[in-house]
């Protein structure tokens, strides 16, 4: 049984104060989810202060990407350490946003989340097709390079500690949420190539959806069998729609 997690990624949003008052009204709403991971990924700035606020609480903090280099002449980056050091226990790797506006690779994306593993820390690996990508029937084809390459050299006796997040980049930020029909297809394969990756392991390893999650659509999202948990930008700024995401269970029920 994979235990759920919904995941807050605040992208370039909110200030320290902005974040500790989200956190204030957060805490309360969620304190009696227990049977869920709840993540929170702040800008780096705010890590330390949000970081302070959850500590006694069952939420954990996240940053939403990191160096794979430890220290030296890396201007404007963040090492791992430095992550743990303010309580980080999930680090984003290879988002969207990252591998298009900033050119990462999938090389990359390993170095990063080899690095966080090396530091008990849980990266959440990001991959997805475009909407070009999709529509030339591609989908699938890009999701295994993106896996095979993003997960390369990893230790198989680690799989369980790696989040993957499927986030097809036409349903983020857009509005446009894949059907459940549509994000399990993907996610079934996803879970193959995980258990061809890493074995039995691969059962183990929890796969997030990823593209406007909200209160409304996140309850049949996570009904499918493979969706086990979400990965969420815009409604994950406002404590209320999260606690509702968090809560996804209730409106099952
Ligand atoms: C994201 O930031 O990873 C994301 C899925 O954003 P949104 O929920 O706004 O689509």
């Amino acid at each position: 049984m994979r235990r759920p997690i919904l995941a807050a990624n605040w992208k370039l949003h909110k200030t320290r104060a902005q974040a500790r008052a989200f956190v204030d009204s957060f805490l309360p709403l969620v304190k009696d989810a227990d049977s869920v991971d709840v993540v929170i990924a702040p800008v780096f700035t705010a890590l330390d202060a949000v970081g302070q606020a959850l500590e006694g609480s069952r939420v954990a903090l996240a940053a939403q990407n990191v160096s794979a280099e430890p220290s030296g002449a890396f201007t404007g980056e963040v090492a791992v350490n430095m992550l743990v050091d303010v309580g980080c226990r999930y680090t984003i790797v290879g988002h969207s946003e990252r591998r298009t506006l900033y050119g990462e690779t999938d090389d990359g994306v390993a170095a990063k989340a080899a690095a966080l593993l090396a530091a008990d820390v849980h990266p959440i690996v990001c991959v997805g097709e475009t909407l070009e990508e999709r529509e030339a029937n591609r989908t699938l084809d890009v999701l295994k390079t993106q896996l095979e390459g993003s997960l390369a050299g990893l230790p198989d006796d680690r799989a369980a500690e790696i989040v993957i997040a499927y986030e097809p980049v036409w349903a983020i930020g857009t509005g446009k949420t894949a059907t459940p029909e549509i994000a399990q297809e993907a996610h079934a394969f996803i879970r193959e190539r995980l258990r061809e990756r890493f074995g039995a392991g691969g059962d183990a390893m929890r796969i997030q959806y990823g593209g406007s999650v909200k209160p409304d659509n996140v309850t049949v999202l996570m009904a499918q069998p493979d969706i086990d948990g979400a990965l969420v930008g815009g409604a994950s700024l406002d404590p209320e729609a999260f606690s509702q995401i968090v809560h996804f269970e209730r409106a099952r029920a």
